[in-house]
């Protein structure tokens, strides 16, 4: 019976927090990867410059472009301006200063770039666009796959997806790698990926080596826009204060299947990194894939974080939790459907 209660109550708290939030102004937070023409995306994570710059007519029109710290500090007065829009990216992209903040200051646009700071401090390409590099290029693969590490072994039969032709690349450009069928090269690659998910960061660079190495592509050659950024510029990047800099890990694991220990120093170590090279306090977080479990808040907590961005894809309010702010996936999609997205996304 309590339970029932319970379940009766909780459901009664969903219902009356969605009315309140009807009556109640709201903001979005948008999240941002990366901005160029690459074809190949197998995480949808591009947006095309020209569509970015489309996406900030928008807002300039329809919403009230808003950075992160003001965003926080309008919550903490218990008020979210009625449509602001507030962008962030993910990851530390060298392209989100190359491309991104041209258009970010021609239509004064604040926006928050969340750094991992690992592939900024050696210099390393993200693991994940090697892997794509490897995997989704068009062309022949072995007939199988076996990866070894430390007494444990994985093991692909490839079968179909040996073959990938330049027309199955642009047919199987799906926007999700999950939703790719079995015997695909999608499928293929995101099976890799999943595996390889559960390392710790010096694993999964020795794994992916292992990959580059069997698919007899050289080290992959990836494009000066995908590569991270360099400390000196992050400099460039927060200079005049349009953008600034969050925290998002040092190696980008899923926090949630870590220790406590293991998240503290993902988190902390990140903050402690980009402090030093920026010679000021850093405030703001993401969590890598939005994924943290209990322990994690009390990190943030302790590390003296404002504010925590996740991937919770609803309109942020006045209630929204400093720690759990919720975001909206950015895509690659024209100015159009971005002014009729954001009618919809404002009722979220
Ligand atoms: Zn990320």
């Amino acid at each position: 019976m309590a339970n029932i209660i319970n379940r009766v109550g909780g459901k009664l708290k969903k219902v009356t927090r969605k009315v309140q939030k009807k009556f109640n102004s709201r903001g979005l937070i948008l999240m941002y990867h990366s901005i160029g023409e690459e074809a190949s995306d197998a995480w949808s994570l591009r947006v095309r410059p020209k569509h970015f710059e489309e996406h900030m007519e928008v807002f300039r029109k329809l919403g009230h472009p808003l950075s992160l710290s003001e965003l926080y500090k309008s919550i903490q007065a218990g008020e979210v301006p009625d449509r602001s829009i507030t962008i962030t990216f993910d990851d530390g992209y060298y392209n989100n200063l190359q491309l991104g903040k041209p258009i970010l200051e021609k239509y004064d646009v604040p926006a928050t770039v969340f750094v991992t700071t690992s592939f900024v401090e050696h210099g390393l390409s993200y693991w994940w666009d090697e892997l794509e590099y490897a995997l989704m290029s068009p062309g022949q693969l072995p007939d199988q796959l076996t990866l070894r590490l430390n007494g444990n072994e994985h093991h692909w039969d490839l079968n179909s997806a040996a073959t990938f032709t330049e027309e199955q690349a642009k047919k199987e450009n799906l926007p999700r790698p999950w939703l790719g069928e079995e015997g695909t090269r999608c499928h293929f690659h995101f099976s890799v990926w999943a595996a390889l998910q559960d390392y710790l960061p010096a694993e999964q660079r020795a794994l992916v080596k292992q990959v580059v190495d069997w698919a007899g592509i050289p080290t992959p050659e990836l494009k000066e826009p995908f590569r991270p950024m360099t400390p000196e510029e992050l400099h460039i990047l927060e200079k005049d204060n349009l953008v600034s800099i969050g925290a998002h890990t040092v190696h980008h694991p899923m926090l949630g299947r870590h220790s406590a220990e293991i998240q503290s120093r993902e988190i902390l170590q990140s903050k402690e990194y980009l402090e030093t090279v920026l010679n000021h306090p850093v405030k703001h977080f993401a969590y890598p894939f939005g994924n943290y479990n209990d322990d994690t808040e009390g990190i943030l907590e302790k590390g003296d974080f404002d504010c925590a961005c996740s991937t919770q894809q609803e309109a942020v309010w006045k209630k929204s939790e400093r720690y759990f702010l919720p975001r909206m996936e950015a895509t690659d999609l024209s100015g159009e459907e971005m002014e009729e997205t954001l009618e919809t996304l404002f009722k979220c």
